[in-house]
């Protein structure tokens, strides 16, 4: 049994990255950038009003101004604005050469084609050329994770085909003869099998389509036929169950003789002890454990930062510190253990009612969850602790 810090560095260590396509900025939300983006103009790319109103020179804001032209967004001014002159101006047209300030229409009255400013002060209402980025700036970094919030800073640039990282293909698997797929009723001894729609979920919600290839019976035959399609097609392969000490748990050493090498196979927490990862011709392997709150976390501590590190993407979960709002305590301190907390109203981390490994319920109402370090037996209420958030 390795302590989980061990465990995290050995599948970050064996991380591998992908090569490397092109695509279309309009698809890239959950892409890995693989090089960096530049500006190719300023932005703002000219001196650009910020409100509809007028052009002119501060120093003739306490005089009757003429107003000369008309600048619509879009178009160029053809004149410069001299002294006692204005310019009618809308938001984004640019600022005419002469002009210092733009005067909202709420700030002004006209009269003909005098414009009187009627207000006290007034800010210059002009976004400036380049105040946001300079043409040549480097303004994404590879190993972006992009967001919707970086498309439109794509298209501002240009880069219309942007070279980001390949996905990893992951294969999915469930095990266990007692499994049912969730829309069949379970007859006694069944239950329905909800890892690989966690896992898909999981996955989904990183950006990658998984292939899912169904329940393997505990039968070592179809086991191994299973992991071998399943290894074949993929680059990463996630079981869950069979790898505990249990009778029927031949998943690792199914694995083992399809050329799997296991990195661990045990990982000090609680729960998620029976984790393994391994690897072998290439390919990784995790094998969950088979309850599904084990493997929802082993995924999100160890799968997930692995996973986005072949993607080019250096991970790292959102942690907040908060006050615990309930003591807890615990006998067995040999494990690190992760108990699913919620933030109340007052925001504080409240304890869920936690039944174990198998209590879908509780990870369902979780907002996060907390770590008791291997040693520590009781946490006090109101102490300071860390909350990693789902
Ligand atoms: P195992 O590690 O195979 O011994 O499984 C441990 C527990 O998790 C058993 O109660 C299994 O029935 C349950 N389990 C295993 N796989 C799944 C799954 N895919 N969905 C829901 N529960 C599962
Ligand atoms: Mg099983």
């Amino acid at each position: 049994m390795i302590p989980f810090e061990d465990a995290l560095r050995i599948a970050m260590q064996n991380a591998s990255l992908g090569s490397v396509e092109v695509v279309g900025f309009e698809e890239v939300v959950g892409r890995v950038l693989a090089s960096p983006i530049f500006c190719d103009m300023d932005l703002p790319p000219f001196d650009k009003s910020a409100m509809d109103g007028f052009a002119c020179r501060r120093e003739d804001l306490n005089r009757e101004m003429r107003c000369v032209m008309v600048i619509p967004a879009g178009t160029k001014p053809d004149r410069a604005i001299g002294p006692g002159e204005c310019a009618r101006i809308m938001t984004g047209s640019i600022v005419p050469d002469g002009a210092d300030v733009v005067i909202r229409v709420e700030d002004s009255s006209m009269i003909g084609d005098l414009v009187t400013f009627t207000a006290s002060k007034t800010a210059s209402n002009i976004c400036y050329q380049g105040e946001d980025a300079h043409s040549g700036d480097q303004i994404l970094e590879s190993g972006t994770l992009l967001t919707s919030r970086h498309v439109p800073i794509l298209a501002s640039v240009g880069a219309v085909n942007v070279e980001v990282y390949l996905l990893p293909q992951i294969s999915l698997l469930s095990t266990g003869t007692e499994l049912v797929e969730p829309h069949l009723k379970p007859e006694v001894s069944q239950i329905r099998n909800s890892n690989a729609y966690q896992m898909v979920a999981q996955l989904n919600a990183m950006g990658i389509d998984p292939d899912y290839y169904g329940i393997a019976p505990d039968n070592e035959e179809t086991t191994r036929q299973m992991i071998e399609e399943a290894l074949e097609n993929s680059d990463i392969l996630i079981l869950t169950g069979g790898v505990s000490m249990g009778e029927f748990d031949f998943v690792p050493r199914t694995l083992e003789s399809l050329g799997v090498h296991f990195h661990f196979t045990r990982v000090a927490i609680q729960p998620g002890k029976p984790t393994h990862f391994g690897s072998g011709n290439g390919k990784f392997v995790f094998g969950l454990p088979g309850n599904p709150v084990s493997s929802y976390l082993t995924f999100e501590m160890l799968a997930k930062p692995f996973i986005y590190k072949c993607m080019g993407y250096d991970w790292t979960p959102r942690i907040i510190p908060l006050k615990l709002g309930a003591d807890i305590s615990r006998k067995k301190t040999d494990r690190m253990a992760s108990l699913p907390i919620r933030i109340g109203a007052d925001g504080c981390a409240y304890p869920l009612e936690y039944h174990g490994s198998a209590h879908l319920l509780a990870l369902s109402q979780a907002d996060g969850y907390i770590s008791l370090p291997i040693g520590c037996s009781n946490l006090k209420n109101g102490s300071s602790i860390d909350v990693r958030l789902f």
